[in-house]
Parts: structure tokens; C-alpha cells; sequence
């Protein structure tokens, strides 16, 4: 999976895009609530814990990792909650965005897909094309092998989420 780090920053690009479309919005506010809200997601590797301990995972299962925190109707949920405390339209708007943005990075990579259609359906869905390397999770920290597949997964997130976001965020301040 991405890391929540590379998430977070396509996230901060969308809260900045934000900022530049809605001046009144704090351009601090927007970062950090765009970070945020595309790292949320992946709460759920809480449940790929649970799974590891009391059962074995399964890639169908609803409360598994890239399960129902990825599906597409959690983003609509969260914004009308945040309309029931009261929070301004600009900032509900880029929850939204941050969160669905985890959900399309998501797509390019990795080969278990995301449920993004839970609680209806529960097949899981990738793009043919997934050029975002996962980052193992693994005990093996100090071995070649898993070093490099750290580096390659993160060379892999700055070439296409660093720099996507980086270009989308310069972008809207050109024009
Ligand atoms: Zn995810």
C-alpha cells in the first residue's frame, strides 16, 4: 500500500488547491484537513491486526485492510456528519476529496484491490495499470532484500504521488 505519509501529501495538495479556489479558507486548515482526511482510509489496518492475531485474513471479508473504510459511500458519510457539527462547505468539500483521493491511489497499486463498492458488493477493484509499488510490512527490516523493496516501493510513491501532487498544487497557483 501507499504510505499514509504519500497520501497525506496528495491530500495537503488538495487542501492547497482548496485554499487557492476558496480564499476565505485558511490555507493551514485546508492542508492539514486534506492530510488527514487521505490518510484516514487506512484505519483499517487495525483490523489486519485483529485478523493476524484471533484469524486468518481473508481478502473478502467487510472489516478488513482496504475494506469498508475504502468504500466510495464512507467520503458522503463523513461530509454529512461534518454538515450536522456545522463545518463550512469548502473545508466538508475537501474531506471528500481527500478521502476519495486515497480510494483512486489506491487502484495503482497493489494486487488485493479495494472494495469500493461495500456494503453492496464486495469485489475489489485495481486499475490493469499499477505503477505504485507496495512498501512491505515485514520483521525483516535489516535484510538486502526487503531494503530494497523499501526503496523501490518509495522511489516509486515520489515519482507518482510526490510529483503528481507537487504539479497539481503548483499548477493552481500559476493559474
Ligand atoms: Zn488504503
Amino acid at each position: 500500500m501507499p504510505t499514509p505519509i504519500s497520501h497525506g501529501i496528495f491530500g495537503a495538495a488538495i487542501g492547497a488547491i482548496a485554499a487557492r479556489v476558496v480564499p476565505e479558507l485558511p490555507v493551514w486548515q485546508a492542508v492539514a484537513t486534506g492530510a488527514l482526511s487521505a490518510a484516514l482510509p487506512d484505519i483499517d489496518v487495525v483490523f489486519e491486526l485483529r485478523h493476524a492475531i484471533v484469524a486468518k485474513s481473508s481478502r473478502y471479508r467487510v472489516f478488513t485492510h482496504r475494506g469498508i473504510t475504502h468504500s466510495l459511500f464512507v467520503a458522503p458519510l463523513l461530509v454529512m456528519l461534518m454538515r450536522g457539527f456545522d463545518a463550512s462547505g469548502p473545508l466538508s468539500a475537501v474531506v471528500f476529496w481527500g478521502y476519495q483521493s486515497h480510494l483512486l491511489l489506491d487502484l495503482f497499486n497493489g494486487r488485493d484491490g479495494v472494495a469500493l463498492l461495500l456494503p453492496f458488493t464486495r469485489r475489489r477493484y485495481r486499475f490493469r495499470w499499477r505503477p505504485i509499488r507496495s512498501i512491505p510490512l515485514s520483521t525483516r527490516v535489516l535484510q538486502p532484500s526487503y531494503l530494497g523493496k523499501v526503496s523501490a516501493g518509495v522511489a516509486s510513491e515520489v515519482a507518482w504521488i510526490w510529483s503528481c501532487a507537487a504539479i497539481l498544487a503548483a499548477l493552481t497557483y500559476v493559474f
